[in-house]
């Protein structure tokens, strides 16, 4: 496994929030209203130690240098963020009004987006000072903020698919039959924290009819033999997300398991081989499902096929119908076609795909055919 990648430096953090102003300014903002959440990671590197009722807030406009509002207690800690460190601080203490202090930054009668997680009050006291301005979610503005991810991003994003497969590999070899869905479940957790994981952020372990429920996390059936188990599982690693689906088998399976498996991962081959620039995300979506509907399950893939990844595990863009934003490269995604039979069982396979020139590329390169467990 590779070492520790560089952290990033002040300067990666300055060209992130220049892009995203002159984004917001492309985009006819005024600028950007930015909380403490991912687009705030991203664009600063600070996460503080606790999001509260105290306003944080990052003023991005065009033009305009930026602005970290803090709670004076906190000025401190941000000022360690490397993102955060060249960057105009304006601190406020208890008993004064942040929301008077923040006005004076923003142009008067503009339109700012605002991240979609900022709190309700803040908005409000923000509205209050400044009703001429008027505000729209960030997302809804500049859905595509993150999803081009430069060389730095990719790295970490590799490096989290790998620790991922090492953890796939790993969970192969322990056992399933007799045991809870939930002991298989803080395996998986154990296994992505000694992987190099820093966070833990979902262990899906779908036993036999379990598995037709996508969503179904882990709970007490006991897998016995003859079960599909849909495993699915990730976190952060270094900062970035990893995200795998692969489904096993308990002993011998039977001819259905086998040609649902084969269908869901010609599936995803499928879908993968349509990776490249310029094509509608909506795409992707449409060969996984076509190649489902062929086999006769259409109507049992009942979600989308995928969705973006970075310092979130679930971030645009999204591969679904209706969304015709094209693929550009350097943008990170999942594809997660599946087979859903209730009261049966069910089939997820899921990689990460990064788009480059030449097509997509996989940050998951665990084998995909249907692994027999004990
Ligand atoms: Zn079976
Ligand atoms: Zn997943
Ligand atoms: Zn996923």
């Amino acid at each position: 496994m590779a070492g520790t990648p560089a952290p990033f430096t002040a300067a990666d953090y300055r060209a992130r929030m220049d892009r995203a102003a002159g984004a917001a300014a492309d985009a006819g903002l005024a600028g950007l209203l930015v909380a403490p959440g991912p687009d705030l990671v991203h664009l600063t590197g600070y996460r503080p130690p606790a999001v509260t009722e105290r306003l944080t807030l990052l003023v991005l406009a065009a033009g305009q240098e930026p602005v970290l509002v803090v709670p004076t207690l906190e000025a401190p800690d941000a000022e360690r963020a490397a993102g955060a460190r060249g960057l105009t601080l304006r601190d406020w203490t208890d008993g004064t009004d942040p929301y008077h202090l923040t006005a004076p930054l923003l142009d008067g009668d503009g339109r700012f987006g605002i991240s979609d997680n900022a709190w309700a009050m803040h908005l409000l006291g923000l509205q209050k000072e400044l009703p001429g301005i008027s505000f729209v979610s960030l997302t809804d503005a500049l859905p595509m903020l993150r999803a081009v991810k430069d060389e730095h991003e990719l790295v970490r994003l590799e490096a989290a698919g790998a620790a991922a497969d090492g953890v796939y590999e790993r969970i192969l070899k322990v056992r399933f039959c007799g045991r809870k869905e939930t002991d298989v479940a803080a395996d998986l957790a154990a296994l992505l924290l000694e992987s190099g994981h820093s966070q833990v952020d979902f262990t899906l372990v779908g036993s036999g009819p379990n598995g037709a429920d996508p969503h179904h996390e882990a709970g007490d059936r006991v897998i016995a033999n003859g079960d599909m188990v849909v495993l699915d599982f990730g976190g952060l690693m270094h900062g970035y997300g990893s995200d795998i689906s692969r489904t096993v088998h308990v002993g011998d399976p039977d001819p259905e398991e086998r040609r649902v498996h084969d269908v869901v991962r010609q599936a995803q081959q499928a879908a993968f081989e349509s990776v490249k620039p310029g094509i509608a995300c909506q795409e992707v979506d449409r060969v996984a499902r076509a190649a489902i509907t062929e086999a006769g399950y259409g109507d049992r893939f009942i979600h989308r096929t995928g969705h973006g990844i970075g310092v979130t595990t679930h971030e645009p863009p999204y591969m679904v119908e209706g969304e015709e934003r094209p693929l550009v490269p350097g943008m990170c995604f999942s594809i997660e076609p599946g087979v859903y039979l209730p009261g049966r069982f069910g089939v997820r396979i899921e990689d990460i795909v990064t788009v480059t020139e030449q097509g997509g590329r996989r940050f998951n390169t665990a084998a995909r055919e249907l692994a027999l467990v004990e």
